[in-house]
């Protein structure tokens, strides 16, 4: 590792400092469910922080990456492609941007809607064109689900009526493969109760799907609840890289 400008190796040590942190943290939750620590894979959401920010995940040994929006995500990768990591798109996504985030994307955790299922097995499909040569690895995907009866659409995600026939859709999509379930604790409930629903839930989706066996699920506030109720990725963006800037 070689030493870079001042402020680049002090954002390195806090950035270490954040991870070491969370590992821990991740750690004492897995104890406290009587889970293996391995069993949970952290995604580092890097929303609103720099492609340089990444790069000092990286030589951390972060493998996983999250973004939620395209227009951010797109060229961050872009600016990363020498880098050996897994972008994981995790925001709501709008059908016409399928084909921008296949190319960079390995997992999509917020598949909620059938047109979504069809735009993302099309983007795929289409994607073999010209790098053909090697088979493309099948886009893991993750259905969403809405934990809250009073549903923000912004927030995404399918109604958990909705859930086996979209579980079903995704794992009959060539290209596509069904990965398991990811949900967001709705705001100003419990997590507890929420992620309670969410495991049973995806108790039923895995007898459908005994392989689609991830279930994404806890943040900076809540990773500990969803630890204890079986998520198997952790979202983390503050916690690892700070407070975002407010107007975002
Ligand atoms: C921003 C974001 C996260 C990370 O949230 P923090 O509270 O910063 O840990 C996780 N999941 C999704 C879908 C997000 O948009």
């Amino acid at each position: 590792m070689t030493d870079g400008p001042p402020a680049e190796t002090e954002r390195r040590q806090q950035l270490a400092a954040n991870l070491a942190a969370l590992r821990a943290r991740i750690a004492d939750a897995a104890r406290a469910a009587g889970r293996p620590a391995d069993d949970i894979t952290m995604v580092a959401v890097t929303k609103t922080f720099p492609a340089a920010d990444v790069r000092l995940l990286v030589e951390l040994g972060v493998a996983d990456v999250g973004e939620n929006r395209d227009r951010e995500a797109a060229p961050k990768a872009m600016e990363c492609a020498d880098l050996e990591l897994r972008w994981h798109f995790v925001g709501q996504l709008q059908t016409n941007k399928a084909r921008s985030v296949v190319r960079y994307a390995s997992v999509v955790h917020s598949v909620d809607r059938p047109r979504l299922v069809n735009a993302l097995a099309r983007a795929v499909g289409d994607g073999g064109g010209a790098e053909a040569a090697e088979p493309a690895e099948p886009l893991r995907c993750l259905v969403q689900v809405q934990l809250d009866d009073d549903h923000d659409p912004d927030r995404g995600g399918a109604r958990p009526a909705d859930v086996p026939a979209l579980c079903d859709a995704v794992a009959a999509a060539s290209g596509l493969r069904l990965a398991g379930l990811m949900a967001v604790a709705p705001l100003g409930e419990d997590p507890t109760a929420a992620f309670a629903r969410l495991q049973a839930i995806a108790a039923e989706q895995r007898a459908n799907h005994p392989d689609a066996n991830w279930l994404s699920a806890g943040m900076t506030e809540d990773l500990e609840e969803a630890v204890a109720f079986g998520a198997t990725h952790v979202r983390v963006g503050r916690a690892l890289l700070g407070q975002r800037p407010l107007l975002r």
